[in-house]
């Protein structure tokens, strides 16, 4: 869609063509574009996905690099230099790197909170942070919100460990891994039949019997999207002779599709759609389920909390995804807010 628009004469008459197309876009984007002679890349202005600029220096010369995250940088032996600003284009070229701004709009940062609880690598800083350390603080804080009396805390590998651990650490209950990632098997295909997916779950993660049997158990994990795969994990831990199963969740209930670039179900897939907490626990069979509130989710990160979009969990959408052209900035210059009905 970009490139097309970008190829189209009205477009290639502006003086800055990539500048141009760009103003036209609404939503989520961080994007590399690689031209014969030099490199561009760019971010929405209201920040939504992370990128990065990072540099090599190597025989005296300085080698910048682009990526979606800070992790790839260590990959390819780059430093971390800085976020790409929200609506900044940065240009790489044999002179070396520059940077111009595509709008003096000056939106509200919309930066997806959900790469912090999910997303992104737990190695990476983004918007400012490191990934992993903000997943135990929401570990942390998921303790402080709903402690219980227990015999351990175990994460749902691998998504929940570091808020398991952030758990464990503030309410000073034992760690342990009492269900473990077979890695013997490969990706497990989308499988046609219930039964199959089922089989794919218990192939994929085996639950260490002789850790649980009996046991009090924590469960950690970071989200629930549909609930099959979480039911399925929660019937096999307690086949393996659980007494208690009290499973904690790391972000409140997702119950609004994402319009902004990451792939959630439709709203009539979310289990916490249109279902009460009561009826989510009821329905994976656990003895009591806590969700963290959207407060103590947001104090888990720096920036204010309107600088993050939390769409996904509260409905309220910066842009209306039916009608985009309306754009997010009011005449007034104040952000609008779409409401999910
Ligand atoms: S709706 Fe949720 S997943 Fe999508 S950008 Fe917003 S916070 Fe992230």
């Amino acid at each position: 869609m970009l490139v097309h628009l970008l190829a189209s004469p009205a477009q290639q008459a502006q003086t800055d063509p990539i500048a141009a197309t760009l103003r036209r876009l609404q939503g989520a984007f961080s994007l590399v574009l690689l031209f014969p002679d030099r490199i561009e890349a760019a971010r929405d202005p209201w920040g939504w996905r992370p990128l990065v600029l990072g540099k090599i220096e190597e025989d005296g010369k300085t080698y910048y690099v682009v990526a979606s995250e800070t992790v790839a940088l260590h990959v390819v032996g780059a430093t971390f230099l800085r976020e790409v600003e929200p609506g900044e284009i940065i240009t790489i070229n044999s002179k070396g790197m520059s940077s111009r701004r595509f709008t003096d709009r000056s939106s509200q940062p919309a930066h997806c909170a959900f790469e912090h609880v999910y997303f992104a690598s737990p190695a990476s800083q983004i918007f400012g942070q490191n990934v992993q350390r903000v997943r135990e603080l929401l570990g942390e804080a998921l303790s402080r919100e709903a402690p219980v009396d227990a015999d351990f805390v175990m994460p749902m590998p691998d998504s929940g460990r570091s808020a398991a651990n952030g758990y464990a650490r503030a309410s000073g209950l034992p760690y342990r891994e009492g269900i473990v990632p077979n890695r013997y098997v490969g990706r497990t295909f989308i499988k046609p039949t219930q039964e199959a997916r089922r089989a794919a779950v218990r192939l994929k993660l085996n639950v260490v019997e002789e850790i649980v049997r009996g046991q009090r158990v924590v469960v950690v994990d970071d989200s629930v999207v549909r609930g099959t795969t979480t039911r399925e994990k929660m019937i096999q831990i307690r086949e393996a002779g659980a007494k208690e199963i009290h499973l904690r969740i790391s972000c409140p209930p997702i119950r609004h599709p994402c319009h902004f670039g990451v792939d959630f179900a439709t709203r009539d897939q979310l289990i916490a759609a249109e279902r009460s907490v009561e009826d989510i626990r009821e329905f994976l069979g656990v003895d009591s389920l806590h969700y963290l509130s959207l407060e103590g989710m947001l104090g888990c990160m720096q920036h204010k909390s309107e600088h993050y979009c939390s769409a996904c969990w509260t409905g309220e959408y910066r842009l209306d995804p039916d009608k985009p052209e309306t754009g997010p900035i009011s005449e007034a210059g104040q952000l609008k807010i779409f409401v999910e009905k």
